[in-house]
């Protein structure tokens, strides 16, 4: 599985959100300190909408 956002290889920790894209928490984190918006489909995201997978 790659980071949606970075496609980097996901180790450990991946988030999934509620639009169903995967990312590293790196970027997940990155996404919801700035506007909050997916970088694949600009859904905003909220803190509740991520979920530790
Ligand atoms: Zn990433
Ligand atoms: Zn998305």
């Amino acid at each position: 599985m790659k980071c949606n956002a970075c496609w980097r290889e996901l180790e450990g920790q991946a988030i999934t959100t509620t639009c169903g894209h995967v990312l590293c928490t790196e970027d997940a984190k990155k996404i919801l300190s700035n506007d909050g918006a997916c970088p694949i489909c600009d859904q905003v995201l909220s803190k509740r909408s991520v979920i530790n997978s």
